[in-house]
């Protein structure tokens, strides 16, 4: 057994592409980076098809071999990749003294630097008969699913991008997709709208929400309620995808840092210092706002920018 916690320079908490840049950063400033992967190696890229929109793929690129390749990057400069969970953490308010942490449950690291870059996880809808029926045809990601759907007909809740892409997608393999809009318009970008309203195997039912899904075991049809005249409708389908948006993984925080309402890490003006001193916050976990792969890698460059300051201040 182990009595003495292990040492860490510079733990790196996530690995979407704000951790990996982080790490590629930190790892050539010297900085010994560790990163642990989470429950979700290479972060929600990897539940992407073609990423089209991350500058210097001319071609586009699907997003596991992104983020592959950004693991690749990290290694290279010596980045140490664990795949692993951090379940609890204790920040120090001293600056220069260690933060500590727990990884899987029981091993004890201490770093003298925190770089966290958790990301955000699909939301639910949260009624009973979504929650009964995940796994039996209920999911919140149809480039993950879609392929088990093929030639049936499928829904879509959410009106945002990630909806709208995630329609089309399905579009290709299933017969019929119905996508459900609880507005009178989507969110997604018009680029987005057009494409899903030009498909014809997608039929867009705006202010229309979930009431039920149906099906005792697995999905076997859903009913929908107008929103605006209360009238019910059932259709026939086999699954049924969630995208309405995400949570950032932030909890094991709490209590710690400053968050605001729904749990984003509250970061200090143009930096990524959270109120604790040495621990930086980047990516999807601190942003609401943008919530990019590009605007991800960005924030983690900061926090390895922010860490190798604060490391050099606190040199003893
Ligand atoms: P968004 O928050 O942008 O959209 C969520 C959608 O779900 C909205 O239409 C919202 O409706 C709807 N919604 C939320 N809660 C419910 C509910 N309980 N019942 C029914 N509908 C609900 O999330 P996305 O995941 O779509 O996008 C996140 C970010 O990622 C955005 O900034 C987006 O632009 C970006 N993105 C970019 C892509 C690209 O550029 N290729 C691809 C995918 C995402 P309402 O509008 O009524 O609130």
């Amino acid at each position: 057994m182990s009595t003495q916690p292990e040492h860490i320079k510079t733990l790196i908490i996530g690995s979407g592409p704000a951790g990996y840049t982080a790490a590629i950063y930190a790892a050539r400033a010297d900085m010994r980076p560790v990163v642990y992967t989470g429950m979700e190696p290479g972060g929600q890229l990897t539940t992407t098809t073609e990423v089209d929109n991350f500058p210097g793929y001319p071609e586009g690129v699907d997003g596991p071999s992104m983020m592959v390749q950004l693991q690749q990057q990290a290694e290279r400069f010596g980045t140490e990749v664990r795949i692993g969970q951090i379940t609890s953490v204790e920040f120090n308010e001293i600056p220069g003294q260690p933060h500590k942490v727990v990884a899987d449950g029981s091993k004890e690291l201490v770093a003298d630097t925190v770089i966290i870059s958790t990301g955000a996880s699909a939301k639910y809808l949260g009624i009973p008969s979504e929650q009964r029926l995940r796994g039996g045809g209920v999911s919140a990601c149809a480039v993950c699913d879609g392929f088990f759907y093929k030639g049936q007909e499928v829904a879509i809740v959410g009106g945002g991008d990630t909806a709208a892409e995630e329609a089309s997608y399905l579009s290709k393999i299933c017969s019929k997709v119905t996508m459900l809009v609880r507005k009178d318009q989507m969110r997604a970008s018009k680029a987005m709208q057009h494409r899903v309203e030009s498909i014809p195997n997608i039929d867009v039912r705006y202010n229309t929400e979930v009431d039920e899904v149906l099906g005792d075991q697995v999905v076997e049809g859903l009913r929908m309620v107008n929103r605006l005249t209360g009238e019910k409708e059932e259709i026939a389908i086999t699954g049924l995808f969630i995208a309405i948006g995400h949570k950032p993984n932030t909890d094991i925080f709490k209590g710690q840092l400053v968050m605001d309402e729904v749990g984003y890490i509250q970061t200090q003006g143009k930096t990524t210092k959270t109120n604790k001193p040495g621990v930086f916050a980047c990516g999807d976990a601190q942003d609401k706002e943008y919530r990019q792969a590009i605007t991800a890698a960005g924030t983690g460059c900061m926090a390895a920018l922010d860490a190798e300051r604060y490391l050099a201040a606190n040199e003893s």
